[in-house]
């Protein structure tokens, strides 16, 4: 038996934040993912601090991004490769009313540092955007798939990492300890995006209740070249376009609601090519499309602690559309409760729905 401190289940951004948490505070710990690719791979790695359909600041915006920068510039570091790179993102106006709408929410207290009064005007000639744009602050882009991928090598490397599908039935949980297969662990944490569905031990899934705690929320990705765009800000009208690099972009996403299914759609790529359409008059090829399944929580917040029957059981889950910005913090709320028992605020403590 090789004892560890946490047995971490999932490789996502929740997961990997909390791996990286851990190696802080010198924890010694295992993870345990399956190499499916999910919501994080799938995302478009956008930090983006506002809302805007409704230009409105993000939930928590300044705290979740007081965290996340530094955190994700410091695993940079430790992977010797610049995970997060400071990037434009620029709201297309669609009338005068929208114009007006955004100089009055950039004088609002919580906007000021995110949102720029000034209106700029277009000057891309592959951009259909007549009345301008408006400027975002702040906003930050990081390679999600790559990023995954490095930081799972990085975890082979240093014998963290086990590659498997966790298998409930091999766990056995004791008041002091838990043991799975040839590992004994002080805690278990589930960080496993919307499959915690399946897992008997997340117990809001097993009561009528709890199982409309999830709200499915698919969302695809178009990947496209368009060589004539050149495009180094991100571009938001009816959908968001992302440059990659190598005249590549991704554009997205769509919202399927109630939607947990697998796999890339027909209907989704022809309603975000017909958005894209609306937005860039040049040429472009569609390359690939990817999906992945939101983890969304009814009320929109996180899920993270535990239950009071397993106590050493703690999920870090329910962080929907905007994980990338959230997963840091949240990661250190979820181990100042582990391991200093201070309290988790109570939006995002899973003991809300009981
Ligand atoms: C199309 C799309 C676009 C998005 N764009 C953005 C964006 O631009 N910015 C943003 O902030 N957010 C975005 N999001 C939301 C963001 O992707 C999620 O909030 C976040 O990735 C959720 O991370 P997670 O780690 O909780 O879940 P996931 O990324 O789903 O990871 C869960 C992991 O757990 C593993 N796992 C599950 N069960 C088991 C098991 N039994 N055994 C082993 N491993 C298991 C899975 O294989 C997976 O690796 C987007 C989401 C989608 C779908």
């Amino acid at each position: 038996m090789k004892h560890v401190d946490y047995i971490l289940v999932g490789l996502g951004i929740a997961g990997l934040c909390f791996a990286e948490t851990l190696l802080r505070q010198g924890k010694n710990f295992l993870v345990i993912e399956d190499g499916e690719k999910e919501a994080t791979t799938a995302s478009g790695g956008v930090l983006n601090p506002t809302v805007l359909k409704r230009f409105t600041a993000a939930w928590n915006a300044q705290q979740f991004f007081d965290k996340a920068i530094p955190f994700y510039d410091a695993i940079g570091e430790r992977l010797e490769k610049q995970v997060l790179n400071p990037i434009g993102i620029q709201r297309i106006f669609n009338s005068i009313e929208e114009q007006n709408d955004w100089v009055v929410a950039s004088d609002k207290k919580q906007l000021t540092a995110f949102l720029s009064s000034e209106i700029q005007k277009n000057t891309n000639e592959s951009v259909k955007a007549t009345l301008g744009l408006g400027n975002v602050k702040g906003g930050a882009l990081l390679h999600p798939a790559e990023l995954i991928e490095r930081y799972r090598m990085y975890l082979q490397q240093n014998e963290l990492l086990v590659s498997e599908n966790f298998d409930y039935d091999a766990l056995e949980t004791a008041e002091t300890t838990n043991t799975y297969k040839k590992y004994t662990a002080e805690q278990i944490v589930f960080a496993q995006g919307a499959k915690v569905r399946e897992n008997p031990f997340f117990n809001l899934s097993v009561s009528p209740e709890g199982s409309r705690v999830f709200v499915g929320n698919k969302g695809e990705y178009v990947i496209f070249k368009a060589p004539n765009l050149q495009l180094t800000t991100i571009l938001k009208g009816p959908v968001m376009i992302i440059p990659l690099g190598n005249d590549l972009y991704k554009v997205g996403a769509s919202y399927g609601r109630d939607d947990f299914s697998e796999g890339t759609t027909n209907k989704a790529r022809e309603e975000i090519v017909s958005k894209l359409k609306k937005m860039i008059s040049c040429n472009f090829e569609v390359v690939d499309q990817v999906s992945g399944i939101r983890p969304t929580v009814k009320d929109r917040k996180p899920l993270l602690g535990n239950f009071l029957d397993h106590p050493k059981l703690y999920f870090l889950s329910g962080l929907g559309t905007r994980g990338l910005s959230m997963a840091p913090l949240l990661s250190e709320w979820l181990y100042d409760y582990i391991e200093k028992n201070e309290e988790l605020p109570r939006e995002v403590d899973l003991k809300r729905f009981l």
